[in-house]
């Protein structure tokens, strides 16, 4: 299994070093190697950012790391947890700006968690129905305030809770924050560090086609990939999404075709269904036929409310409709149940902190 370590560019602060550069820093440091292992273990493995309290590590070490800036790179400014047990954890960075994460406890079973992290402040691809999106950019995140989500997010669980599956689909475009983003997927899925499966972290993009190629090949299409369609014709989806005008439908159709997948694995579709503008029966059929002959999963997320936008879901029998016409043509359909929407941690509605759903205003 390759890696793309050579192909990443250098982490931006200590939190996002490999375990290769902790050696190197701990050699040029005049310290064993073995010590690069331990750090790396404290960080990644035990969520222990405070060097001070990293026990086996001789207080030389300790101060040395300490001196290179060793720490929270992010922390919690506010949480808030809903009805269903969703928890939005907002995030302040060190300038200040803030972001979300979400814990999403498995409906079934809530020990096993799904996090959803941020890659960006704001979001640059302007998508009509989405607060991230209407926000605009702010700016990128870097490796390590990307990761350290994780880390936080961690340690805010039960001890009989743990993290299965972390999907980028907070605030921003992770494709448009590429090597950060590399450099976070090889972090939380390093084998002494959180061991997350690649099969288990999604990336969503709203269809960056060059990015998607090289997430490929830099990871094997292990990493899952998760597209946001949205619309099945260039006319529909360029008026909802601003990307499609410099990609279209069949460039990414294409891209979705090359992403070297294992077998039996799948490109998730997600598909937020808007009333009036995505939700016919003649979009259905379109989908199917857009869809032919790439292995996919759809999701549909009926849309959430943003206060931007005056879009909304249609009703949800007319949900089942749509869902029952992809199926009955071949898909395999899951309707994406709406988790955290009394505190705005639903999809889409993760925007700058204090706005929410529009029933809130
Ligand atoms: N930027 C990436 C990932 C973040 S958004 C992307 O667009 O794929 C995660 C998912 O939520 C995307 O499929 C996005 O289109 C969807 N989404 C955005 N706003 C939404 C809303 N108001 N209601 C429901 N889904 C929304
Ligand atoms: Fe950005 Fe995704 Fe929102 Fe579009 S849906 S504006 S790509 S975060």
């Amino acid at each position: 299994m390759k890696l793309p370590a050579d192909a990443l560019i250098a982490p931006s602060h200590p939190v996002a070093r490999l375990p290769a550069e902790w050696e190197e820093c701990v050699r040029a440091w005049g310290e064993p190697v073995y010590r690069a292992k331990q750090i790396f273990d404290w960080i990644h493995r035990r969520g222990v950012l405070d060097p001070d309290e990293m026990s086996n590590l001789p207080k030389s070490l300790r101060e040395r790391m300490k001196k290179e800036g060793l720490g929270w790179p992010i922390a919690i400014v506010s949480e808030h947890e809903s009805a269903d047990q969703t928890r939005k954890l907002v995030v302040g960075m060190l300038d200040g700006e803030r972001v979300e994460t979400v814990l999403i406890p498995a409906l079934g079973d809530d020990r096993i968690v799904t996090q959803c992290i941020s890659s960006q402040v704001g979001c640059a691809m302007g998508c009509v129905f989405c607060a991230s999106g209407v926000a605009g950019l702010k700016r990128q995140m870097s490796d390590a305030e990307i990761v350290s989500q994780v880390l936080l997010g961690r340690r805010e669980l039960r001890p009989d809770q743990r993290i299965r599956n972390v999907v980028f689909m907070g605030m921003g475009e992770p494709l448009h924050n590429y090597d950060a983003v590399a450099r976070a997927l090889v972090l939380i899925t390093h084998p002494d560090g959180l061991d997350l499966s690649k099969r288990r972290v999604t990336v969503s993009t709203s269809g960056l086609v060059k990015q998607i190629d090289r997430l490929g090949k830099d990871f094997d299409g292990r990493v899952q990939l998760a597209v946001s369609l949205h619309a099945v014709r260039d006319e529909d989806r360029s008026a909802i999404m601003p990307v499609n005008r410099k990609h279209g439908l069949d460039e990414l159709t294409d891209a979705l075709r090359r992403y070297p997948m294992p077998k039996r694995q799948r490109i998730t579709i997600e598909y937020t269904l808007i009333k009036g503008v995505n939700d016919s029966l003649q979009d259905a059929n379109g989908m199917v036929e857009l869809l032919r002959g790439i292995p996919v999963k759809v999701n549909l997320i009926p849309m959430n409310p943003i206060s931007a936008s005056d879009l909304e879901a249609p009703d949800s029998s007319h949900v089942t409709r749509f869902q029952e016409q992809l199926t009955r043509r071949g898909l395999s359909v899951f309707v994406r149940k709406t988790r955290g929407d009394d505190v705005a941690a639903a999809c889409g509605q993760l925007a700058f902190h204090g706005d929410g759903p529009r029933s809130a205003d």
